[in-house]
């Protein structure tokens, strides 16, 4: 039998309809495309790690709970006394042992459109039906569609990034508690770009038996060590445990991880300027004509260009060596626009002038 007539009869419907996730080639650019910092490492900090990592044995297995880095991560997050911790290999690790956890016939995953994209593949992947409620005017939720799909659909899970991707903006925080208190499942928080943002709900975990809160050490400088974090209460998190499979933060991502939260002032001053690039950016982009930047709390920017040019204009960027995402098509709210990371002063410029050039 062909491989193709094998897989038809072998892999699950819904995974074949699954188109991949495709990350564009980036070799050679300006990548402002993906929400990375920036930054790299001081020298010291590169030699402390070097000598780390000679001192480091790689054919023992990981501690399997990570014990010293929680430990670690407790004190710098300020994890909420009582509360347990749980890490998983990116926070998208995470997503999907709770949709494993989860998951069921006609079990709902629930989040807004438009949002991560994960929430809606890995939804896909484990077998739960996903449902997206539409954002209203300038990407706010839309409270009264939100309790309403709560009430119709019941989710197991609503996942709700704060701030959101690919929007930027941060949702109005009783809205949010309105819909902690309505759901009948879990909500998770997931605060991927916290670092960017004035606000988080660490503080309320604790005070509602259904909130959990995520978050990454992705955007902060460390996406090549996939490392995330669910934060909330025990009787959850213990369940999560369970499905989470023994070894999944490797020796060096503990190790290094942990070095990096020793200086965690180093990532702070890196924050610090991205942030404030973002607002010079944001200036910036309030004076080229045709285009229109939304509010962002975190360290990238949505930009609406004239109608009909997205796909021209990414184009003309990359060909002038600047790598950003086009979201143009991927819903109807995100017609014409582009994502924008925020890079450092000089890659940001080079951004600008590959913009401008392309909307004259
Ligand atoms: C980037 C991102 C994540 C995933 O980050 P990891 O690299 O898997 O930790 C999760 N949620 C949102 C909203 C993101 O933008």
């Amino acid at each position: 039998m062909a491989s193709n007539q094998l897989i038809e009869r072998w892999v699950r419907p819904e995974i074949r309809a699954i188109s991949a996730y495709h990350v564009q080639s980036s070799s050679g650019l300006i990548k402002l495309d993906a929400m990375e910092n920036p930054y790299g490492w001081p020298q010291a900090m590169r030699d402390e790690w070097a000598e780390l990592l000679r001192r480091t044995d790689v054919n023992r297995y990981p501690d399997p709970h990570a014990d010293a880095l929680r430990e670690q991560i407790r004190q710098v997050a300020g994890i909420p006394e009582g509360m347990e911790l749980l890490l998983g290999n990116g926070s998208d690790e995470i997503i999907q042992i709770i949709a494993m956890a989860l998951a069921g016939p006609d079990r709902v995953l629930l989040s807004v459109e438009p949002s991560f994209v994960m929430y809606r593949m890995i939804a896909g992947f484990c077998g739960m039906r996903y449902e997206g409620v539409t954002l209203g005017a300038d990407f706010a939720l839309d409270l009264d569609a939100m309790l309403a799909a709560i009430e119709t659909h019941q989710p197991a899970v609503t996942f709700l990034a704060y701030p959101n991707n690919p929007t930027g903006n941060l949702f109005k925080r009783d809205a949010l508690m309105r819909i902690i208190e309505a759901s009948p499942g879990l909500v998770v928080i997931d605060e991927a770009y916290e670092p960017f943002a004035d606000d988080s709900f660490m503080d309320l975990l604790g005070e509602y038996p259904n909130l959990v809160v995520m978050r990454t050490f992705s955007k902060l400088g460390l996406a090549g060590l996939r490392l995330g974090y669910l934060a909330g209460p025990p009787a959850w998190l213990n369940e999560f445990d369970k499905v989470r499979l023994p070894y999944n933060i490797n020796v060096l991502t503990q190790i290094t991880t942990s070095l990096a939260l020793r200086h965690h002032a180093e990532l702070d001053q890196q924050t610090a300027a991205i942030r404030s690039e973002r607002e010079r950016l944001m200036r910036e982009l309030a004076v080229i004509d045709g285009v229109s930047a939304s509010p962002s709390a975190a360290n990238f920017i949505l930009a609406r260009l004239p109608a009909g040019q997205a796909k021209t204009i990414h184009a003309g960027m990359k060909e002038q060596g600047v790598l950003v995402k086009n979201l143009d098509g991927s819903h109807p709210s995100l017609a014409d626009c582009l994502r924008l990371t925020v890079g450092t002063p000089e890659e940001n410029a080079a951004m600008l002038a590959a913009l401008r050039s392309c909307l004259s």
